[in-house]
């Protein structure tokens, strides 16, 4: 029997092919159960149509199941991503907001394509949409996977590298959600919105503090301590600041398929003890 929602192996970040992700959403949730997870959100990127496979798979397999989401949104001029854990899939503010940020990505994508012609590049798009699961979410991701299938780079890495990232060839300036919309889509959803990943942001101090002041005024619960991004420090560091502004923790792997990921599904940091795990919500 279970004691304490802080020993359960949770793991709140992970995507499917719904967004950008190598798995069908009922393949991943047999994967997180093969690999001991006991508590899984399903969370793709600016997009809900993977919850009802996922959470049917969940129900018959016996895993319990968190309905999430992960937000694309415009900080002082950098993306930032909002998870929201145990959020209504029927939400119809949550549905339409989803929509409008998902609205610009094949124009985005087109524009990507373009940027690579420039360099020699050709037919960049087609080649990402053979990776894409949803044509409504294509990402940078399916472009890295297309040049690396391509022998253009080695690994993803390297594409976002030498391709995707700011001053790269590939890459395009978006303006995504507003931190105040996005959570407060999450909040009129029923869920809990939670920073994702806050070490990998290059932002600022005044940034970070202005950042961690808006979400929390906005509506924001949680920071995303363990992730598997962060280094011990960082997970140590952001359970700090998630103690001083008083939010809750949470963990994910961020998992995105099996050859990919930085790490497997329910591998990754504790949340150090003292601070509220964000899934004392859902267990
Ligand atoms: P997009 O939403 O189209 O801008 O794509 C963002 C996605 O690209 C992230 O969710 C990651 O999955 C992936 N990504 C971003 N930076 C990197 C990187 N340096 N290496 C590998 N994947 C990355
Ligand atoms: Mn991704
Ligand atoms: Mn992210
Ligand atoms: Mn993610």
């Amino acid at each position: 029997m279970r004691l304490l929602p802080m020993d359960l192996n949770a793991d709140l970040h992970a995507h499917s092919t719904t967004s950008d992700g190598t798995l069908a959403p009922a393949d991943l949730v047999a994967r997180a159960k093969a690999q001991g997870v006991e508590l899984l959100a399903l969370t793709d990127h600016d997009e809900l149509g993977g919850l009802a496979q996922a959470q049917a798979a969940a129900a018959q397999l016996g895993l319990p199941f968190v309905p999430g989401v992960e937000i694309s949104v415009t900080f002082a001029h950098h993306t930032v991503h909002i998870v929201g854990l145990g959020v209504d899939a029927a939400s119809e503010p949550l549905r339409a907001g989803l929509a409008q940020v998902r609205s610009g990505r094949m124009r985005r994508a087109q524009e990507m394509a373009d940027g690579l012609a420039r360099v020699g590049i050709d037919g960049a798009l087609q080649g990402a949409l053979k990776f894409a699961g949803n044509l409504d979410l294509v990402s940078r991701t399916h472009f890295a996977r297309h040049l690396v299938e391509r022998g253009v780079c080695s690994d993803t890495r390297e594409v976002f590298g030498r391709y995707l990232t700011e001053g790269r060839p590939g890459y395009v300036p978006h303006r995504w959600a507003s931190l105040k919309d996005a959570v407060g889509w999450i909040v009129a959803a029923g869920g809990a919105p939670v920073i994702a990943h806050p070490g990998r942001y290059r932002l600022t101090p005044t940034e970070e503090w202005a950042l961690l002041c808006e979400f929390r005024e906005a509506g924001g619960v949680a920071l995303e301590v363990a992730t598997s991004v962060h280094t011990r420090e960082q997970v140590r560091r952001y359970a700090q600041v998630a103690l001083e502004f008083g939010f809750e923790g949470s963990r994910g792997s961020d998992f995105h398929g099996p050859n990919e990921s930085h790490a497997e599904l329910g591998r990754v940091h504790l949340v150090p003890d003292g601070l509220k795990p964000v899934w004392h919500r859902f267990v």
